[in-house]
C-alpha cells in the first residue's frame, strides 16, 4: 500500500508538471555561464527546457573552443599561427560560416568592421598584454596587416587562411551574435519558442516571455552603470550594444577604450559613447553595433538611411541620444534625468 502511494505521488508529480512543460509563473530553465570573455545567461521556456539548456550551454562552450584566439587549440589560432605560410587550415561548418558572415560585415561597412583587428588590439595591450599606447610608427605598420578580405576561404573543402604573415583575426565584435544565431537554431530543434539569451552586450529575444507578455530590454546609460537610457519591449529581435566603457585603459588623463578605427589604428574618436543596434539578424547586428560606433553619428545615420533591416540608438558625447523611428513608438526614453536629450532619426 505504501509502495502504491509513492508511486501515485510520482505520477501526480509528474503530471502537474507536465513532465517538464512550463506554466505561467514559471522561472524557466536558467543557466548562467563565463565564456567568450563574458557573462552570459540563458533562460528558456518549453516543455524540454532543460535538455535544451544543457544543449545550449554545451554549444556555447563548443563554439568559444573553435573560435576564441587566445586558446591555443581553437581554429581561429591555427588560422593565425599559420598567417602568411601558404598552408590551409580545415575548418568546423560553424568556424567557416562565421568568418564568410564576418567578411561580408566588413564589406558592407566599408572596413569599419573588420575581423582582422587583432595586431592592434594587441599593440594597445587588449589581448591580454600590459595596456600601453604604441607609437604612430608602429599603428602604420600594423595597419598594413588590417584586410578581412585577405582571409581566403575555400567552400570546396571547407579551409581557410590568411594572405599575409602577421595577420591576425579577433571575433569578438561578432562571434556572440553568431552564437545567438547558432542557439536559436539548436532551441527550435527542442521546441523552444521562449528565450531570452543574454549574451554580454548581445540579447536575443526569441517570441515573447512564457506569459506573453514582451521580452523588455534596457540599454544602459555609457557614463552610469546604474542608470538607463532607455527601456524598450523585445520580441524575435536580437539587441547588440557596443561602448567604449566596456573595455578601456587611461594613461596620462586621456582614456583609451577597445573598439578600434581600422582607418587610424586608434580607439574610434567619433563622438559616439554607445550604440544599440536592433534587429532580427543576430550576426549582423553585432557587427553593426561595433562599427557604427566607429563611423560616428552622422556616417551611421547614412547607413541606417542605405541599408534596410534594422534600428538604432545611438548616445553621443554632447548628450544627445539618436533613436531611429523603428523604435520611436515603444521605446521608454530614461535618459532625461541623467542630461540627455532624445533625437528621432527619420529615413
Ligand atoms: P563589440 O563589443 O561587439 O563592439 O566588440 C568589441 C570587440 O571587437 C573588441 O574588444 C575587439 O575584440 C573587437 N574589435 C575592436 N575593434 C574592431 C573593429 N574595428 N572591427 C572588428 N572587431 C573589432
Ligand atoms: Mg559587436
Amino acid at each position: 500500500m505504501k509502495r502504491c502511494f509513492s508511486f501515485l505521488c510520482i505520477g501526480l508529480f509528474l503530471i502537474l508538471s507536465g513532465c517538464g512543460a512550463p506554466t505561467v509563473g514559471d522561472v524557466g530553465a536558467v543557466r548562467q555561464l563565463f565564456a567568450m570573455d563574458t557573462l552570459m545567461q540563458i533562460t528558456l521556456y518549453g516543455a524540454y527546457q532543460e535538455e535544451a539548456a544543457e544543449a545550449a550551454t554545451a554549444e556555447i562552450n563548443r563554439l568559444e573552443r573553435l573560435l576564441s584566439r587566445t586558446r591555443s587549440d581553437s581554429q581561429i589560432s591555427a588560422l593565425n599561427a599559420h598567417a602568411g605560410d601558404g598552408v590551409s587550415i580545415p575548418l568546423d561548418p560553424a568556424t567557416f560560416e562565421l568568418l564568410s558572415l564576418a567578411q561580408d560585415c566588413t564589406k558592407e561597412t566599408d572596413h569599419a568592421f573588420d575581423m582582422t583587428i587583432a595586431p592592434l588590439m594587441d599593440a594597445w595591450g587588449f589581448g591580454g598584454q600590459q595596456y600601453q599606447v604604441p607609437s604612430r610608427e608602429e599603428l602604420q605598420s600594423l595597419l598594413l596587416l588590417v584586410d578581412g578580405e585577405k582571409l581566403l576561404l575555400d567552400p570546396e573543402t571547407s579551409t581557410g587562411r590568411l594572405a599575409d604573415p602577421g595577420m591576425s583575426i579577433d571575433l569578438g565584435a561578432i562571434a556572440k551574435g553568431y552564437t545567438a544565431r547558432r542557439l536559436l537554431a539548436l532551441l527550435a530543434s527542442y521546441e523552444i519558442d521562449s528565450a531570452k539569451l543574454e549574451l554580454g552586450g548581445n540579447i536575443t529575444a526569441l517570441g515573447t516571455r512564457y506569459d506573453g507578455q514582451p521580452w523588455r530590454i534596457a540599454v544602459r546609460d555609457p557614463k552610469a552603470a546604474d542608470s538607463y537610457l532607455c527601456v524598450l519591449p523585445l520580441v524575435d529581435a536580437t539587441a547588440s550594444t557596443s561602448g567604449g566603457y566596456e573595455r578601456y585603459f587611461e594613461q596620462d588623463g586621456v582614456t583609451y577604450h577597445h573598439i578600434i578605427d581600422p582607418a587610424t589604428g586608434f580607439p574610434a574618436d567619433s563622438g559616439v559613447l554607445s550604440v544599440t543596434v536592433i534587429s532580427a539578424d543576430a550576426v549582423q547586428n553585432d557587427a553593426f553595433s561595433t562599427a557604427l560606433f566607429i563611423m560616428g553619428a552622422d556616417q551611421a545615420v547614412a547607413f541606417w538611411q542605405e541599408h534596410e533591416g534594422f534600428e538604432f540608438i545611438l548616445a553621443k558625447a554632447d548628450g544627445t541620444v539618436l533613436v531611429t523611428e523603428g523604435l520611436e513608438e515603444d521605446l521608454e526614453f530614461r535618459g532625461a534625468e541623467n542630461g540627455y536629450t532624445c533625437e528621432i532619426v527619420r529615413r
